[in-house]
């Protein structure tokens, strides 16, 4: 399996349906002697990988070992130095919210050859694949990529108050668990409880489901409609452009 120098890319899959990966991060997969794979990277793509390739899974699940950090960084640097060529699958974009830094580091620190593949954020695709424009002229000048895991804590705060004020859409992931907290603090802090909010679950996938509704409402929809992780929170007031854009809509158009 061993060919010369080992190197680690660090590379988006992108937000979930498996066509949204780029063609640099194909041609790594095609050519990768070592795969470490998250929970949110589409089955699908590890079909590119050469018969031969060692498949790592890395993220949760039911009655599997979930590895931590610093066993991924380990097994990286490890698999490279003996000459593999390890590709680092991770869903999304590696540098938002994807500890694509620490693995980096690792690398940097380890000094082995690497780099970063970028891929499609899940903010990005859940705004196509709902049709909710992140920025809008006249609308929406500005979007921030926030985590919502961290309301309420106080070590390494988010800013809700400058948030609530100075950014027109706010994409937040990992926030399903603390909806309540976060719509309570953004409307604390100035946002409009009426501004339109929306969920998206399994963004770009086939289970993709979209909940709309304001601020204020946002969290208890969620409750009724059973939202579950994966989703993205997107608040802003081009969230009201999505009855104007579903393509859905178009397609019927067209077969009728
Ligand atoms: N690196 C990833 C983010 C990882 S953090 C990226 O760039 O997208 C995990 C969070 O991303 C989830 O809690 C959820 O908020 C968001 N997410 C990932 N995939 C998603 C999807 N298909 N639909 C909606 N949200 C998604």
């Amino acid at each position: 399996m061993s060919r010369g120098r080992g190197k680690i890319s660090i590379v988006g899959a992108g937000p979930g349906d498996p066509e949204l990966i780029t063609v640099k991060a194909l041609r790594r997969l095609e050519q990768a002697d070592v795969v470490l794979y998250d929970r949110l990277v589409s089955d699908k793509l590890l079909g590119h990988c050469p018969a031969g390739t060692l498949k790592i899974y890395c993220g949760k699940a039911p009655g599997r070992h979930a590895l931590t950090q610093s066993e991924i960084d380990r097994l990286i640097v490890d698999y490279a130095k003996v000459g593999h060529r390890v590709v680092r699958l991770k869903g999304g974009d590696p540098f938002v919210f994807g500890r694509g830094g620490e693995e980096a580091l690792a690398a940097s620190r380890a000094g082995i050859e690497f780099e970063i593949v970028p891929g499609v954020t899940s903010a990005s695709g859940a705004s196509a694949s709902a049709s909710i424009p992140l920025t809008h002229r006249g609308t929406a000048a500005s979007f921030a990529v926030v985590t919502g895991s961290r309301c309420g804590e106080a070590e390494e705060p988010v800013r809700w108050d400058l948030l609530a004020q100075g950014v027109d859409t706010l994409a937040i992931y990992m926030g399903v668990s603390r909806l309540e907290e976060i719509s309570s603090e953004l409307i604390r802090h100035g946002r409009d409880a009426d501004m339109p909010a929306a969920l998206i679950e399994n963004a770009t996938t086939e289970a993709e489901r979209v909940i709309t509704g304001t601020l204020g409402s946002i969290s208890r929809l969620a409750v009724t409609m059973k939202v579950g992780n994966p989703a993205m929170l997107l608040i802003g007031d081009t969230v009201g452009m999505r009855e104007m854009l579903r393509p859905s809509e178009w397609e019927n158009r067209h077969i009728v």
